[in-house]
């Protein structure tokens, strides 16, 4: 068993914390992404793992032994940064044989596992060229490859895809995905791009300031945010502050009332909650159609229209919705029109609003 958990891990500069008390299970197999804003301790967490930073408290465990202390090189991780850290001057198939030679492979079997991760990462003709006349993705296909050649038990990536095109990105996101399927590595990945952590991730920790956030698989997340910052870091949502009291009745901005799906688990009456809605969850009809519950009057202010799908800004009194469509769903709508927003109740959730500053 190779399992890696981290214990209370600290990290302190001075008196600010970079990482603030993590406890952490990373399961075995899967592909866990440490998401967050700029600053949140995700990097310090990776380079903690990696054996790069020590914590100022508390232990990383791998496999059943504390390995805290343990310098990099003999955590047996491997590892690719944003920068890749290819060496210039060599070819693809010397760097990749770079971490073989340090562990002396012979070099019958170090030419048998290069052809094989070249074949893996799809690169078999380009050997002998030099890294520095590979484009960008075959480049982030080297690197990894140098990552896995001896086959490390973890494989950590810190934001391996930022220097990459928004296309190339997306490709390379499940070029890797399944890649770690089929070696089934346990790969930990550092990013702060929450549609890149949704296509890769089995299990996602969500990082504020330092802490833990969430933990949870990427859908349950997004539809069961624990709190504000969650719910606004995972995806577009429309996220208003809304008033609820001890009956269970919950107004919107505009004073409307509206049906929620779970008013019983939030605590008393206070100003401080927050009604979700995800836009795809709002269905916009007609101004004709019936008024009914959570059905709000509104103005079509902004459409976004980029063919498959569409999205539309509605001013509703007091506050503004996105809405997400399609042309096929609501054909004719056009700015300044005014629709009908249905908020389904079973789509509309409270949760916790941040805490002021
Ligand atoms: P980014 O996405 O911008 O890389 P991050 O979430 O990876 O951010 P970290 O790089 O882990 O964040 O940094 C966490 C906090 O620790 C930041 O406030 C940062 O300024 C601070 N920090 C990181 N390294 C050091 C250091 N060597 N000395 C002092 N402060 C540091």
């Amino acid at each position: 068993m190779t399992h890696l958990t981290l214990q209370a891990v600290t990290k302190r500069y001075n008196a600010a914390y970079a990482v603030d008390h993590v406890d952490l299970s990373i399961p075995d197999g899967k592909l866990v992404c440490f998401l967050g804003p700029s600053g949140c301790g995700k990097t310090t967490l990776l380079r903690i793992i990696a054996g790069l930073e020590t914590p100022t408290s508390g232990s990383v465990v791998f496999a059943g032994k504390d390995i805290t202390s343990a310098p990099a090189n003999k955590r047996d991780f491997g590892m690719v940064f944003q920068s890749l850290a290819l060496f210039p001057h060599m070819t693809v198939a010397e760097n990749i044989a770079y971490p073989l030679r340090l562990r002396k492979m012979d070099k019958a079997a170090q030419s048998r596992r290069i052809a094989e991760l070249l074949e893996l990462i799809q690169l078999p003709h380009m050997a002998n060229r030099p890294v520095t006349q590979l484009s960008g993705g075959q480049r982030q296909r080297v690197a990894i490859a140098r990552a896995i050649a001896s086959s490390p038990k973890l494989l950590l990536l810190d934001e391996p895809l930022s220097a990459l095109d928004a296309k190339l990105r997306e490709a390379m996101q499940v070029e890797i995905r399944l890649l770690q399927q089929r070696l089934g590595i346990t790969t930990i990945m550092v990013t702060h791009d929450q549609r890149e952590a949704m296509t890769m991730a089995d299990e996602i920790v969500v990082m504020e300031k330092g802490r833990i956030a969430q933990v949870g698989k990427p859908l349950d997340i997004y539809r069961n945010p624990v709190s504000e910052f969650v719910a606004d870091f995972i995806g577009l949502g429309n996220i208003l502050p809304v008033t609820y009291d001890s009956r269970g009745g919950v107004s919107l901005p505009g004073g409307q009332q509206i049906v929620v799906a779970n008013p019983a688990s939030m605590p008393g009456a206070t100003g401080d909650i927050r009604l979700l809605i995800r836009p795809e969850d709002i269905f916009v009809k007609p101004a004709s159609s019936d008024i009914g519950p959570n059905r709000l009057a509104g103005t079509v202010t902004f459409i976004r229209d980029v063919g498959a799908s569409l999205e539309a800004t509605i001013d509703c009194a007091g506050f503004t919705l996105t809405a997400a469509t399609t042309p096929r769903e609501t054909p004719g709508l056009v700015l300044g029109m005014p629709v009908l927003a249905e908020l389904p109740a079973h789509a509309c959730k409270l949760i916790a609003a941040r805490a002021a500053h």
